[in-house]
């Protein structure tokens, strides 16, 4: 591990059982209550980004948080991804499996235009439902899906492999 990544791992708390039994939660509100340790998660972020970004898209809730500032920093425009009922425009929508039920992903028709160059951003790569379905999202609006960043995946869930499974590939990690 870098130092970086060591300032940035000690900062995310594992919580146990959260928000339900079995679950291991990483809370990276530590992480981001320190400053050193916010602006490392950003510039890691902003290193594993490919040249020429247009659009950086992050995920309600925390893929906000990341994707904002790492949008300010490439020079991009910032598209947020959101749960049913919050955009006012014409939305198209994905629908996906989680552990217990069904979660379903929003985003305004026209936020990107055809051929744009997009990164998707968020904190934790899981099962890789939600960049799926972000991913699917950008293919029907004709969107080029370049890169994905995170700053976790939590490999035992194998999310990489279901994303390579819908020809999402190009996927970095911080930690
Ligand atoms: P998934 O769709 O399964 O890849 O889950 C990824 C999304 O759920 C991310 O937006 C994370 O914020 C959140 N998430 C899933 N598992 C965890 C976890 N163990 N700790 C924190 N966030 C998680």
């Amino acid at each position: 591990m870098t130092d970086r990544q060591q300032l940035i791992a000690g900062l995310i708390a594992d919580v146990p059982d959260f928000p339900r039994p079995g679950v291991m939660f990483k809370d990276i509100t530590p992480l981001l209550a320190s400053p050193a340790g916010f602006e490392a998660a950003v510039t890691a972020l902003v290193e594993a980004a490919p040249r020429d970004i247009d659009v950086v898209v992050g995920m309600e809730a925390r893929g906000f948080i990341f994707a904002a500032p790492v949008a300010l920093a490439l020079g991009a425009g910032f598209v947020p991804v959101r749960k049913p009922g919050k955009l006012p425009g014409e939305t198209i929508s994905e629908s996906f499996e989680l552990e217990y039920g069904f979660e379903t992903l929003t985003v305004h028709r026209d936020a990107i235009r055809p051929g744009a160059r997009v990164l998707v951003i968020d904190d934790v790569l899981a099962t890789g439902g939600t960049v799926g379905a972000t991913a699917a999202l950008l293919r029907q609006m004709g969107a080029e899906l370049v890169h994905v960043a995170v700053l976790m995946e939590l490999s035992f869930l194998e999310g990489r492999a279901r994303l390579a499974e819908l020809g999402v590939d190009n996927v970095t990690a911080v930690l």
